[in-house]
């Protein structure tokens, strides 16, 4: 394909779009170029109109464990929210009278049911979809904010099941050996996930969709234990100021987790601008109300220089940094 043939992509591709309120942390300047393809087809052309025109590309999904920077994207920022679909598949499976993005499929063996998503779609309302047909397996990740690509890619991780054990295939968008890009389906067995780490983190790839495998339940019982986790996020306050989830990893070396670290140095409620160690969870950074992607830097490396020079420990870095930062 020529340049000229997916020219037609330009017109939807928008230049300067803020993308403050597009990430949880609420911070970060504008996009040089950013579009929300509606399919496929625009999803391929975008990237091919970024690689004739050499210019980086940014994946956003939910923008909920990211930091981007305050002056912004230089590139094309895609942001996946409008490939969202959900389809079940499954004996039990049941279409929703009021969503026609969710579409039945019946097959005769429910021993075990099938979820697909698009990229775009948010983990919550899969999670809601799944209680609702009484399929087990997802519950876990209630309250998660962000979408399937972004759990994917950052092998999100709640309550002891990682999104990468339920996982069944991953379609993506990734380049051949001469360059152009590819569909190329994955079954999960192919994949090497580890504890908040996934292969697309080492490849640049677009996660398109995957599949889920779960089992049929007790949708009531799913239903409570969905209300339980919510609950218990809510309590930790993790939807009263912006934030991005926690900024470290944990490791299992260290013999605690990375929040129990931070807060025995005493750094709970440490501030720099509108920045602020969370008080209710020092993992978190929260946004105080004027904070800039820059407060929220320095507070990291603060963390990160105080743990190594008091404690001889180096913290991995959960959140991506997106921009160009002078680390
Ligand atoms: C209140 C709160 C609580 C949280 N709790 C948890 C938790 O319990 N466990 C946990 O693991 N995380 C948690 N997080 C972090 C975050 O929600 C998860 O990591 C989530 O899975 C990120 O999804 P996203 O769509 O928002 O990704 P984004 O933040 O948009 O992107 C994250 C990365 O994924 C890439 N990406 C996104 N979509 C695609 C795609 N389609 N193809 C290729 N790359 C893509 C982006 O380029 C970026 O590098 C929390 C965050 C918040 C704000």
């Amino acid at each position: 394909m020529k340049y000229k043939d997916y020219l037609w992509i330009e017109n939807l591709i928008q230049q300067n779009f803020p993308l403050k309120e597009l990430s949880t942390y609420r911070v970060g300047g504008p996009a040089e170029y950013y579009i929300e393809p509606a399919d496929e087809e625009q999803a391929l052309a975008a990237l091919k109109w970024a690689d004739e025109k050499k210019i980086e590309v940014y994946i956003l999904g939910g923008g909920s464990n990211v930091l981007i920077h305050d002056e912004g994207l230089k590139g094309l920022v895609i942001n996946t929210k409008r490939l969202n679909k959900i389809l079940s598949q499954g004996k039990k499976a049941q279409a929703s009278k009021n969503s026609n993005k969710v579409i039945k499929k019946e097959t005769s063996v429910a021993e075990e049911v099938t979820i697909f998503a698009q990229c775009g779609a948010q983990i919550d309302r899969i999670v809601d979809k799944c209680a609702e047909l009484g399929y087990g397996g997802f519950e876990e990740f209630a309250g998660l904010p962000g979408t399937v690509g972004g759990a994917i890619f950052m092998n999100a991780r709640a309550y002891g099941k990682s999104i990468a054990d339920i996982i069944e295939t991953v379609r993506v968008f990734k380049k051949n050996a001469n360059g152009r890009w590819i569909s190329k389906t994955y079954r999960r067995e192919c994949l090497s996930f580890g504890y908040k780490s996934s292969p697309f983190q080492k490849e640049r790839t677009f996660i398109l969709e995957a599949t889920f495998k779960l089992k049929p339940v007790n949708s009531g019982k799913i239903k409570n234990l969905i209300e339980e986790y919510r609950q218990k996020r809510k309590e930790l306050g993790q939807y009263v100021l912006p934030n991005a989830g926690c900024v470290f990893k944990n490791n299992r070396n260290f013999g605690k987790p990375t929040g129990m670290i931070i807060e025995e140095l005493g750094l709970k409620g440490k501030k720099i601008g509108g920045a602020e160690i969370f008080n209710k969870h020092a993992n978190f950074i929260v946004n105080t109300g004027n904070a800039t992607a820059q407060d929220i830097y320095n507070l990291i490396r603060l963390i990160e220089n105080e743990v190594e020079r008091r404690l001889g420990l180096k913290l991995e870095r959960e959140i991506r940094l997106l921009g160009k930062w002078e680390e």
